[in-house]
């Protein structure tokens, strides 16, 4: 069973109201051995509403101050791992800009994640207007391989499939068929370069209802030689900590999966299921 939660957000990220304090508590009640925040940074985010430009920007000082300090809280190491990550939004024009964030500060786990294609995020009707469920995906799907291709300051890829929970799309239009040889290069990137991919619960409680990545996208990422994976619930309150974890385990397990990965320094350290 998988007691570690690698995605989370306080209220360090934009769109978190939950102080880092009663995230902790949560996790300590759900039995949780380790846990790592992992705050928004998407820099230079497209902004639809006017007053939201920077929504999405992290005060590093101050994050790290206080990951210092909690670091070397031994009451609340004693009870609980507690790291301090990022997750970085990406595309391709602010690589240079994503490299200085992630070199010049000390986080244990960097998640990098694609919140927009085109530069539009798939949250907004806007971008499924600008295409079928299928092309819409392909596009987004393009720009990860893009972004795995030419960025390297990262541990994981964040929620694969995320656009897809915003579509409307039909199984049909799902079917790993249509994107099996974009994953697999992607996959063959990854592996070679020792990054990992999250498993997030996430989807589960949108409309899509299902983990980003889907099973089927899981299952390529296995046979195409991929062995790092870390679970987040990408809670941004305390009901959501751990959210689905045991779900979570049986489905890794029954894909082949035999461990879990934490990081600590960006180090992964694997963990039996
Ligand atoms: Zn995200
Ligand atoms: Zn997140």
């Amino acid at each position: 069973m998988i007691r570690s939660d690698q995605h989370m957000h306080s209220t360090f990220s934009g769109d978190s109201k939950t102080e880092m304090s009663d995230m902790i508590n949560a996790a300590i009640e759900n039995n949780l051995k380790t846990i790592c925040f992992t705050e928004h940074y998407d820099p230079l985010f497209p902004s639809y509403k006017p007053g939201n430009e920077g929504k999405f920007d992290l005060d590093v000082e101050r994050y790290i101050e206080t990951a210092k300090r909690l670091r070397a809280d031994e009451s609340l190491q004693s009870k609980i791992n507690v790291r301090f990550g990022i997750e970085l939004g990406i595309y391709p024009d602010i690589y240079d800009i994503g490299k200085d964030i992630i070199t010049s500060s000390p986080y244990d786990f960097v998640i990098l994640s694609s919140h927009t294609a085109n530069k539009v995020d798939p949250y907004f009707p806007k971008y499924w207007e600008m295409y079928s469920s299928v092309e819409g995906m392909k596009v987004y799907f393009e720009e990860i391989l893009e972004n795995v291709k030419n960025f390297d300051d990262f541990d994981v890829y964040g929620h694969l499939d995320y656009c897809v929970r915003y579509t409307e799309c039909t199984d049909e239009d799902k079917d790993i068929r249509h994107y099996k040889e974009i994953f697999e290069a992607i996959f063959k990137i990854l592996v070679a370069k020792g990054k990992g991919i999250e498993l997030n619960s996430g989807g589960l409680r949108s409309k899509l209802k299902e983990f980003n990545p889907n099973p089927e996208i899981l299952k390529l990422y296995k046979q195409c030689g991929g062995e790092i994976i870390t679970f987040g619930s990408d809670a941004h309150i305390c009901e959501h900590m751990a959210y689905e974890i045991s779900r979570a385990s049986d489905l890794l397990e029954s894909l082949g999966f035999k461990y879990v990965a934490e990081f600590k320094e960006r180090k992964p350290e694997f963990i039996k299921i």
